[in-house]
């Protein structure tokens, strides 16, 4: 008995393992729609998160070397402050998150996260800093307790408990039948676009990165559960540095600063009343948006 035990529990530890990566793929697969094609140096060394300063400097990049996509950006986050890329689609801001979560390495200029450029660190460490809340979280066919767990391995059921307080989703989970044990996924309970984005809330909350990465995390939500959620990642981002890629300009008005994207370049930055007074491009997606909204809500 003895004998056979051992190897059980060892297959039973990797297949958790490949679970796991399983679904940190899949939760990226909108921001990070490829698998790593990056290799760490011989002996690299983990990143060492200090502050959470996030800095692009001069970056080019392109997925096609004959096509280049980023034609050096530069994009300075201090630590604990947000950045907001915004800009039309296809201007590259995917592509940041993806270079800042090491998916790719850049072909000029660098990424570094206080002051060590993430091609000398490993592709390991620099997952284990960044928390992302994609557009659309992942669910396994398990209980609810182990989707928000998932967040960081041995969490015990106080923390997980904390974390889904925090991410305002405790009270929903206990309405339910087997409260954190109702299985939920595909083949469990189906749950709405605003509790899947809580459960990965709760998720991340667990991990406590440093680094948060948002990719457009609201979008696919009501206007209303929008607003909700926003509330909560905005209690997620404090004493966190936060990049975040919006499609609504309305959940980034607070931003330290924003960032305006076009075709690969940096064309505007500032804070939102600062760019709304240039009367350039942010402006005009501004007044763009503000109309969209009036004629959705009448
Ligand atoms: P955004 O997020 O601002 O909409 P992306 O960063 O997703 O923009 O895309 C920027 C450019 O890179 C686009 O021209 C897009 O077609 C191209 N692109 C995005 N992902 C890939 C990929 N995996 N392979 C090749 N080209 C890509
Ligand atoms: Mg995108």
């Amino acid at each position: 008995m003895v004998q056979i035990t051992m190897p059980l529990n060892f297959l039973g530890s990797v297949y958790r393992e490949i679970r796991q990566a399983l679904v940190d793929m899949a939760e990226m697969f909108d921001l990070l729609e490829q698998p790593a094609e990056v290799t760490d140096k011989p002996g690299a060394a983990p990143l060492k998160v200090t502050g959470g300063h996030v800095r692009l400097d001069a970056v080019e990049f392109g997925y096609d070397p004959a096509r280049p996509i980023l034609h050096g950006i530069t994009v300075d986050v201090p630590a604990g402050e947000t950045v907001a890329l915004v800009g039309p689609s296809g201007s590259g801001k995917s592509t940041i998150g993806r270079l800042l979560f090491r998916f790719y390495d850049v072909s000029g200029g660098a990424v570094t996260i206080d002051g060590q450029d993430l091609r000398d660190v490993t592709q390991d460490s620099v997952h284990a800093a960044i928390g992302v809340v994609p557009q659309d979280t992942v669910l396994f066919n398990d209980t609810i307790r182990y989707n928000i767990a998932y967040g960081r391995a041995g969490a015990s059921f106080a923390e997980i408990e904390a974390a889904a307080k925090a991410a305002k989703i405790h009270d929903f989970i206990m309405s339910l039948p087997e409260g954190y044990e109702t299985a939920v996924g595909e083949r469990g309970l189906k749950l709405s676009g605003g509790e899947k984005q809580r459960v990965g809330i709760a998720r991340t909350l667990l991990k406590n990165p440093p680094i948060l990465l948002l990719d457009e995390a609201t979008s696919a939500l009501d206007t209303e559960t929008e607003r909700d959620i926003q509330v909560s990642l905005k209690a997620m981002g404090q004493g966190r540095t936060v990049i975040t890629i919006a499609h609504r300009l309305s959940t980034i008005v607070d931003a330290d600063r924003i960032v305006v994207l076009e075709n690969g370049v940096v064309t505007e930055e500032g804070t939102h009343d600062a760019l709304l007074d240039r009367g350039g491009k942010y402006a005009a997606m501004w007044v763009r948006q503000a109309a969209e909204e009036e004629e959705a809500a009448a």
